[in-house]
């Protein structure tokens, strides 16, 4: 591909091969679009003896969006894992929420899917629908033109040229950098503590979480009976359980979640991410546009960062149906996509704060009124629903 001639021009060049990028790749092939797709680091791949690494749950919103473009067959296949219930209670009050899928008459509240396995399959598909992929491959500059962007490599060889360049090359996003897009960031002095372990008594397809102060246990459900847990702490006591041995990291772990599901009897290496809320001023500039990690980050608490990242994906693309075809990266159809989605995701960046903030307090008397509240939620069906309903992306 060259970035000489006019002949060329893809209409959408996506830079990044997670999630979110390969999403919006291969929805906008479907539709029929020239699509091209950048990736820094090698193509993704997987196998029954990948090791499970990072997970994320996805809501039912997100699993429709993947099955309209024919990979939940193949998540399916690649240890995705339904889970049909949900409980969160405070750890200082007698506050116990509990979400079922039977109750709100839905097969499933969501999945645990691996990263891994998401991105091999939709750059299984990326290959079958004919989009341009280059694995392995890094813009170095690039240069804004009234009809077109045109990337380059190392020594200015050119790359691609396309009317609209997608940034979903994840929360550092270099071509937001580039762009001069300024984001406004909120470091939470905390870091994210993942790893998998085996648990004694089975995680009942359920996904479990507790909140202790200033700390947010979940254990997620995965397809082989083990769980993915992630471990928010104050970066000092991150720092603590990271230097933990196994035993003392399993017996750490059983009393942060309350000895709920047993002992802990193996564990996986650990890893941690800082936890860092981010949000970009502007979804585009010039002929690029911002979806996924790139335009927000969001505390993990309630796993939801790339359930935003694939509803970005998701509106987006619809944008570029119809008139929009002719020239998918003018400013009318970035601005709409921005309206579309910037107060969507700030939304729900206010709405994990308000939740931490909750939840972290633990003042005279506050954990009892907050366990009232919360029971009340739980007794209150339609409020629970409607709580529910957005949570799980069925709104
Ligand atoms: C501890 C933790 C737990 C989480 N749990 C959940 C959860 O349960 N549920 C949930 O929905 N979300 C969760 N999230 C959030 C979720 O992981 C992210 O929101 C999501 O992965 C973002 O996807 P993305 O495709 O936008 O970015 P990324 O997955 O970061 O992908 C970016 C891609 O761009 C590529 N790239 C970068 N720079 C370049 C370049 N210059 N050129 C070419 N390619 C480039 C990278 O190699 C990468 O492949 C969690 C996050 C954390 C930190």
């Amino acid at each position: 591909m060259s970035a000489s001639g006019s002949r060329d021009v893809l209409d959408l060049l996506v830079v990044g091969a997670g999630a979110v990028g390969g999403a919006i790749a291969l929805a906008a092939a479907r539709q029929g679009l020239r699509v091209g797709l950048l990736e820094r680091a090698a193509a993704p791949t997987f196998s029954d003896a990948t090791p499970v690494t990072r997970v994320a749950t996805l809501n039912i919103a997100s699993m429709e969006f993947l099955a309209r473009l024919g990979v939940q067959d193949a998540l399916e296949a690649r240890r995705a894992h339904a889970f049909s219930g949900m409980a969160v209670w405070d750890g200082h009050g007698p506050g116990h929420i509990r979400f079922d899928a039977d109750e709100l008459g839905v097969p499933a509240l969501g999945w645990t899917v691996e990263h891994a396995a998401l991105e091999a399959a939709l750059w299984t598909e990326l290959e079958a629908a004919g989009v341009a992929l280059w694995p392995e491959t890094e813009w170095k500059s690039l240069d804004i033109r009234p009809d077109r962007v045109d990337l380059y490599g190392p020594q200015h060889v050119p790359l691609a040229s396309a009317r609209l360049v997608v940034a979903a090359d994840g929360a550092q996003s270099p071509l937001r950098t580039r762009m001069g897009i300024p984001v406004r960031e909120q470091d939470y002095h905390a870091r994210g503590v993942v790893a998998t372990v085996t648990t004694e008594r089975p995680h009942e397809d359920t996904a479990w979480q507790r909140f202790v102060d200033d700390q947010i246990i979940a254990f997620l459900p995965l397809a082989d009976g083990r769980s993915s847990i992630v471990w928010s702490q104050p970066e000092h006591q991150a720092a603590d359980t990271l230097a933990l041995d196994d035993a003392g990291f399993c017996r750490a772990l059983e009393a942060v979640i309350d000895h709920r599901l047993g002992t802990i009897t193996a564990t996986s290496k650990r890893a941690s991410f800082p936890l860092v809320a981010r949000h970009a001023r502007d979804y585009h500039a010039g002929r690029v546009a911002l979806a996924g990690d790139a335009a927000h980050t969001i505390h993990p608490l309630a796993g939801q960062g790339l359930n935003l990242g694939l509803a970005d994906a998701r509106a987006l693309v619809e944008r570029l149906h119809g008139p929009a075809r002719r020239d998918p990266g003018a400013e009318t159809v970035l601005r709409a996509y921005t309206r579309d989605r910037r107060s969507e995701n700030a939304f729900m960046q206010r709405a994990m704060d308000g939740f931490r903030l909750v939840f972290g307090t633990h003042a005279a008397g506050l954990p009892e009124l907050r366990g009232l509240g919360i029971r009340l939620v739980d007794q209150a069906t339609p409020l629970k629903r409607r709580l529910a309903l957005r949570a799980f992306g069925l709104d």
